[in-house]
């Protein structure tokens, strides 16, 4: 790279050492024109996307609300928290990949549906039926059969949650 101090067309790597965090490598340079020597970082370009949310509102990634997310679906869920962080890197690493400096919310929602499927049923319906906003019971219902024969497992427990969800909708 260019000399910062003269504007010489070459630098000289006479150092290179990685960081304590293993995450970043310092350059130590050295301008064979003028002398002088300075410092390049080097770090992966992992920027995570910005959100965009309902309204085209935008706003920046936040691991924190995607833990919420998990934590309200997984209430008195026998998941334990280390699954419930591996899910959360999961995405985080999802969106990393993804390589978009935008994404819109929906999506972030469909990726804790699909970790929240793995980890349990009872949470993932629990997710979806706030999630997909459900305008009626009717609705609702239709999900939960097209849910049962994705996951034949899934049996008895959504009548217990049909009417969790009818009776948490009245009240609101
Ligand atoms: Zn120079």
């Amino acid at each position: 790279m260019h000399c910062p101090f003269c504007q010489h067309e070459d630098t000289r790597v006479i150092d290179s050492r990685l960081a304590e965090d293993g995450a970043t490598v310092r350059r130590r340079r050295e301008c064979p024109k003028c002398g002088e020597r300075f410092n390049t970082f080097e770090t992966a370009e992992l920027k995570l996307p910005s959100i965009v949310k309902s309204g085209e509102r935008r706003e920046p990634f936040d691991e924190h609300k995607l833990r919420v997310s998990f934590e309200r679906a997984l209430q008195k869920r026998p998941v334990p928290t280390d699954s419930v962080d591996t899910a959360v890197r999961e995405i985080v690493n999802d969106l990393r990949r993804c390589g978009e400096r935008e994404v819109p919310s929906r999506q972030i929602g469909e990726l804790v549906m699909r970790e929240l499927k793995k980890l349990d049923q009872v949470a993932y319906v629990r997710f979806a039926s706030v999630y997909r906003k459900f305008e009626d019971v009717q609705a609702f219902r239709e999900e939960i059969e097209k849910l049962e024969r994705d996951l034949p497992e899934l049996e008895a427990l959504q009548l217990s949650l049909l009417g969790e969800s009818v009776a948490r909708r009245k009240k609101s």
